[in-house]
Order: structure tokens, then C-alpha cells, then sequence
């Protein structure tokens, strides 16, 4: 029986879910090498060390029931560790293999019969020239491992541009992905257990700011065929990595409505933070239901809602206009518990509460909330 879930990696994913383990009874443990991380701060126990560090990877396998991690630029070997060493461990490391590197899960998404931008691999710069003319321009160039949040990504237009975004790389492998002219992007947020089902949140529709979610509206405005095309494709894929939890795929809707995958998250995701507010189950209690072997929830959507990041500016780190910003009564806010608001740094989010449709009036209106916040 599981009663304790050690968690590697201290981040806002790992709060929230701390945070709904702790409310169905669980010891948490939390592994990061920041102190006082936003998940430290609500589990029961944290392990500061490094995430490659064995020896206290091997405390938490020792400390805990069951170990999971809360994003994927984590160490391999750690999971291999304890995957080699008896201790139980979720998603698995063949999971993290794949959706660590960019080409292998592209290739991977590829084998599940699924459509992707077209791409090409480039790690020497004799690949430059041949992927200009096999895939072309404009291309977006991105390393292939260890890049989030729009970091290592370079939009090239030209020959110059791909041989210039190469050298910056300094010798990481890249990806060329053909640039997607698309018409919206959407998430299906989905959760497997070791039973091989698979529950789909609805895909929320998402806009981005500089390569970082900025905006999910749920449900994404496309035609109800969209969706269950989504929601089938992101079945398919975790029945083909045979993940155990929560993760989430990101699409581009092109032109006639085709469905493009453009990235798998092992994890729960920024645009699933929706469900806490508007479900009966988020997609961190399904995550803690699957790795724990208890019955999946067939979500249920109370409400349309808009969730919005809240970024640091770099200008101050205490949040202002929050008072002016609650004296709406369909805001949920969330703060991450993060000490300082650097530039583009995620410190929270709010979940505005739609009646009605999605539409041009209600984003207006969830910007105008943003609009009251500032860092100083
Ligand atoms: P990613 O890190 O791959 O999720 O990329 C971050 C964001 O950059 C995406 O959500 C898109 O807004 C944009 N982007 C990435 N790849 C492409 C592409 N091939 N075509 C158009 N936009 C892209």
C-alpha cells in the first residue's frame, strides 16, 4: 500500500501536487537543490541535493512508497537508479527517454501513426544545407535536449540565420522543425494507469508569448470533431509510451482543421492548471490515482475558464493590485511561493471563471484582470 510519494523536483507542478496528495492523506517527500522550493515548502519533507545526486535519490526511493517526478530535465540515470535498485518510480525511465529529446519524440509520435511539423535532425553543420532544402524555410531550430519555455529555440528565415542559430547552439544537436503557420494551438491534459486506461481532460486552447504559455481557454474553440481527434491522439500516445500518470500533448490546429503534435510533456502541465478550479478531480489528484492503482476520474467540466500566467518582470518581486484583482468573484488565484519575480520567471496564475462562451469579450476581460498586476 502506497502511503508515501516522493517527488523529484521542487517546482509549481510539484506544489500542486504536494498539495493534492496532502489532502488525500499522503507523506510527501520533495527532492530539489533549492531550499524552501515551492514544493518543499508544502511537503512534508524535503531532500535538497542535486537531482543527479544518487546517493540522495536512493534516500528518497528508501523514504518513501513510490517516486515521481514533477518535469522532465531531470537526470535519467536517476530514474534508471531506482528503477535498478527495487524502488518503484513513475513515469519510467523509457518514458523520460523519449520525451527528454526533442527528435526521438517526434520520431516516436511518427510510429504512433500521428502527424508533426516535418523536421530534420542537424548536429553537424554540413546537415544545415541539406535540411534547408528537405524541410525549409521558415524553420524554427531547436536543441533537442533541455530546452523549455521557448529557451534554445532560434526562428530562421534564411541560410545566415540556421548557420548563425548553429553556432550559438555551441554544438548541441538540433531539431529543424518547418515553421507550423497555424490557426490555434491546443493541449489535451490525459492521465494512464497500469490498466492501460486513459481519461482526457477537453483540449484548452493556448497562446503563447515569446515561446511561454501566457493564456488556456477552455474549451479551446475549435469544432467538437477537433477535440475527440485530439483527445484520441493523445489516447493513442499514452497507450504507445505506456505512461503511468498524468502528461499532456500539445498540437497545432492548422488551416481545415488538421492536427499537428508538437510536444509531449510525462507530467502534468501549466495548461492543465484549469482543472483544480473547474473539475472534481485536477490533474494532479489523477496523477497521484494513477501511480497510487486507484480508479481514474471521468472529468467533469463545471465551469469554462481562462487561466493566465502571472511572469515576473524583473522590476520587484511583491505583486501589487491583488486586492483590486480578488474583488472579482469568479478569480481563483495562485501563487507559487517564489521568492523573487525574475524576468518571464513563472510565479503564479489565476483561473477566471467564464459563464458563457469563450470568446472575444470574455479574454478582454481576463486581460483587463491581468492588466491590475505589477511587480515593484
Ligand atoms: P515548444 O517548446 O516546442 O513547445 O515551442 C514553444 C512554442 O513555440 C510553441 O508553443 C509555438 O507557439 C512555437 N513553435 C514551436 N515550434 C513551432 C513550429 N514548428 N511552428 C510554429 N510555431 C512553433
Amino acid at each position: 500500500m502506497i502511503q508515501s510519494i516522493g517527488v523529484i523536483g521542487g517546482g509549481q507542478l510539484g506544489r500542486m501536487f504536494a498539495l493534492d496528495a496532502k489532502r488525500m492523506g499522503y507523506h510527501v517527500v520533495t527532492l530539489d537543490p533549492q531550499e524552501h522550493s515551492p514544493a518543499g515548502q508544502v511537503a512534508d519533507e524535503q531532500i535538497v541535493a542535486a537531482y543527479d545526486d544518487l546517493s540522495a535519490i536512493e534516500l528518497l526511493g528508501k523514504t518513501t512508497d513510490i517516486v515521481t517526478y514533477e518535469f522532465e530535465n531531470i537526470a535519467i540515470e536517476s530514474v534508471q537508479y531506482l528503477e535498478n535498485h527495487g524502488y518503484r518510480v513513475t513515469p519510467s525511465s523509457e518514458v523520460l527517454r523519449i520525451t527528454q529529446d526533442r527528435l526521438l519524440e517526434k520520431q516516436f509520435v511518427r510510429k504512433c501513426g500521428v502527424a508533426t511539423a516535418d523536421f530534420a535532425e542537424v548536429s553537424r553543420l554540413e546537415d544545415i544545407g541539406r535540411a534547408a532544402v528537405d524541410i525549409g524555410f521558415p524553420a524554427i531550430l531547436k536543441t533537442t535536449r533541455g530546452g523549455y519555455d521557448g529557451k534554445g529555440q532560434w526562428r530562421v528565415q534564411s541560410l545566415e540565420e540556421a548557420e548563425a542559430a548553429f553556432a550559438e547552439a555551441k554544438g548541441a544537436t538540433l531539431i529543424w522543425e518547418r515553421f507550423v503557420p497555424f490557426v490555434r494551438e491546443i493541449s489535451v491534459v490525459a492521465t494512464r494507469n497500469a490498466h492501460d486506461q486513459v481519461i482526457t481532460y477537453f483540449p484548452g486552447e493556448n497562446v503563447h508569448d515569446s515561446g511561454i504559455l501566457a493564456i488556456t481557454m477552455v474549451p479551446a474553440r475549435v469544432a467538437s470533431a477537433v477535440s475527440a481527434a485530439a483527445a484520441k491522439i493523445a489516447t493513442t500516445i499514452g497507450h504507445g509510451l505506456n505512461i503511468v500518470g498524468t502528461y499532456c500533448v500539445e498540437f497545432f490546429v492548422t488551416e481545415g482543421d488538421g492536427l499537428l503534435v508538437n510536444e509531449i510533456a510525462p507530467r502534468p502541465h501549466n495548461s492543465g492548471h484549469y482543472t483544480i478550479d473547474v473539475t472534481q478531480s485536477s490533474q494532479y489528484d489523477q496523477h497521484m490515482r494513477a501511480i497510487c492503482d486507484l480508479p481514474l476520474a471521468q472529468p467533469r467540466l463545471f465551469s469554462n475558464a481562462i487561466m493566465m500566467n502571472i511572469l515576473g518582470t524583473g522590476t520587484g518581486d511583491h505583486l501589487y493590485g491583488v486586492d483590486g484583482l480578488l474583488l472579482d468573484p469568479t478569480i481563483v488565484l495562485h501563487m507559487y511561493g517564489k521568492r523573487h519575480a525574475v524576468a518571464r520567471r513563472k510565479m503564479g496564475h489565476f483561473t477566471m471563471l467564464i459563464d458563457g462562451p469563450i470568446d472575444e469579450r470574455a479574454i478582454a476581460r481576463a486581460q483587463a484582470a491581468h492588466a491590475l498586476l505589477r511587480w515593484g
